[in-house]
């Protein structure tokens, strides 16, 4: 169940073409789509492979496991997300290959680098949804 959280984190738009992503995200689980003609995994969700455009395409459970590939520490913010500065934007690169932009929490700024391994966790959100963060891993 995803756990709570006190950043925002509104609750998710989601379409046809991405249902099965954020229901995932409620189960505390990570589902990539790849396609089944050319096996490319690939982020965001859509009906067709961005590779060889492929319509048929499956869902899988990711690891949940990654590595920061950029990132900025964002220190001044307005809005709702301005209470929570210092906080962090990061393109994530899933062990499975696809890149996707969260938030990396609970993390020392200092030891944020890039490369540096990091696990999904998945943060409840407003009016019942959730979404995919990422944390350090341990070790
Ligand atoms: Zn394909």
């Amino acid at each position: 169940m995803p756990r709570p959280t006190d950043l925002p984190t509104p609750t998710p738009r989601s379409s046809s073409d991405d249902q099965v992503f954020w229901d995932g995200l409620a189960e505390d689980r990570l589902l990539l789509p790849r396609c089944t003609s050319c096996g490319s995994v690939f982020w965001h969700p859509r009906p067709f492979c961005p590779e060889c455009s492929c319509t048929r395409i499956d869902w899988f459970a990711a690891t949940g496991n990654g590595t920061i590939y950029s990132y900025s520490v964002t220190h001044k913010a307005p809005g709702n997300w301005g209470a929570h500065a210092p906080y962090v934007i990061a393109y994530v690169e899933l062990d499975e290959g696809p890149r996707v932009m969260s938030n990396i929490v609970d993390a020392d700024l200092d030891m944020l680098e890039v490369g540096l391994e990091v696990q999904a966790v998945f943060h409840a959100g407003a009016d019942g949804g959730a979404v995919l963060r990422f944390t350090p891993s341990p070790g």
